[in-house]
């Protein structure tokens, strides 16, 4: 981080609050305040804050905690429950984040259609809640430039601060309706979030800090295209608590480098050896991601390289058939071509999924994100014709 700018105060962590507010000469059980305004009730507003002191709470807007840092200009609702919230950013930068809720009843055991915790106990108990995932932004744009994303045709446009990322889920805790609870939270919208380490890891320890928010770590899914180096700083700083995704598309370096420039500078030997050596606690499982993309990556001679290739490491793989862009003539492959890849992978022994697009009428589906000037389009899952 660069120490001549300060960290902004909704990305501030408590210690770092108690060094800041003591050398205001305030007293300690003020940052204990200040932290539980902003995480636990989302008030990012100082004039707010009624128990500080009129002199505090004139700093602290100073400092920028005042209202417009992440302002929804629309919620947009599916008739399955999906929330698409498009945020403007102090600088008119538009981002989304979208809230998912489980679509099982409240207290009903867990399925796979539900979230992706399929083997985790807790969620197999009688919660009264509805569990909501959401799917946040690191980025405007991204710089990976994967052929088949809204967001990567774009290009990177700017990071997101810490605070813009953590301020999403502040947002996104304020619009849960009643009896929704946020259970998850997925680095899966715009932006590949390991190309903002520092801000991603920050919004992390925000985000998990049991004084706040107090998500717990396995429930905080990272999704990446691959940056084999943040992956391994990743895994040593969080210990392998964090949830990994990756995003494959391909079980081979020439059909993965012409979807996804990142594959030459990080080639899958490369990403192979970073996943066996992630420190994956006992039971835990990594996310493989897979867009099918006709004609590119949905041949069964790919399946079974992707079955091979991920022998031995404990996965749980998401096929996801390709959501049209407007920049693109790639499309999603017949539901024939779907079916028989993920029954490959089925026979070779893996929990292999389709994901169901969520929120398809209000273009809520995570990696189909809003950009200035981008229309985006997303149609879903439509077959082409049966090859
Ligand atoms: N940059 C990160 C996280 C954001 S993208 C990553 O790439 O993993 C989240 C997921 O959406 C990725 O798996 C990505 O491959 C997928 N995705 C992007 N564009 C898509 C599209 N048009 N159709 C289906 N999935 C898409
Ligand atoms: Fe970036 Fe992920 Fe889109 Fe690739 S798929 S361009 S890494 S957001």
């Amino acid at each position: 981080m660069n120490p001549a700018a300060p960290t902004h105060p909704i990305a501030r962590l408590p210690e770092e609050w108690r060094t800041s507010l003591a050398a205001r000469g305030e007293r300690a059980f003020a940052a204990k305040q200040v932290f539980d305004w902003i995480q636990k009730r989302g008030v990012v507003d100082a004039a707010a804050m009624s128990n500080l002191s009129p002199k505090l709470r004139a700093a602290l807007a100073e400092e920028g905690l005042s209202p417009g840092l992440c302002v929804p200009e629309q919620v947009h609702r599916s008739s399955d429950g999906t929330r698409k919230i498009a945020v403007r950013l102090r600088d008119g930068a538009l981002i989304e984040t979208v809230l998912l809720p489980s679509l099982t009843a409240p207290g009903a055991p867990a399925n796979q259609e539900a979230d992706d915790d399929d083997d985790d106990a807790e969620q197999h108990g009688s919660s009264p809640h509805t569990r909501v995932t959401q799917c946040i932004s690191t980025q405007v744009g991204c710089a990976m430039g994967c052929i088949f994303c809204a967001s990567g045709v774009a290009g990177l446009k700017r990071q997101l601060g810490a605070e813009e990322i953590t301020a999403q889920v502040l947002l996104g805790r304020s619009l849960l309706d009643e009896g929704e609870a946020l259970r998850n939270v997925v680095y899966m919208g715009m932006g590949e979030p390991l190309h903002n380490y520092e801000a991603t890891a920050r919004s992390i320890r925000l985000l998990t800090h049991p004084d706040g928010i107090g998500l717990s770590t396995r429930r905080v899914t990272i999704s990446t295209s691959g940056l084999v180096p943040e992956i391994n700083r990743l895994g040593e700083e969080f210990k392998g608590q964090v949830a990994l995704a990756i995003s494959l598309h391909a079980a081979d370096d020439t059909t993965r480098s012409a979807l996804m420039p990142i594959n030459r500078r990080y080639p899958l030997a490369e990403l192979m050896k970073a996943l066996h050596a992630y420190p994956l606690p006992k039971r835990r499982r990594i996310t493989i991601e897979y867009t099918l993309v006709a004609g590119k990556n949905d041949d069964v001679a790919e399946a079974k390289k992707v079955a091979r290739l991920l022998r031995g490491l404990p996965v749980k793989i998401n096929l996801i058939p390709m959501n049209p862009i407007d920049a693109s003539t790639l499309g999603p492959p017949s539901f024939g071509r779907v079916g028989a890849f993920q029954q490959v992978l089925i026979d070779a022994g893996y929990s292999c999924f389709v994901r169901k697009q969520r929120g398809d009428d209000v273009s809520a589906a995570c990696g189909q994100l809003v950009l200035i000037g981008a229309k985006p389009k997303v149609k879903g899952f439509r077959p082409a014709q049966e090859s």
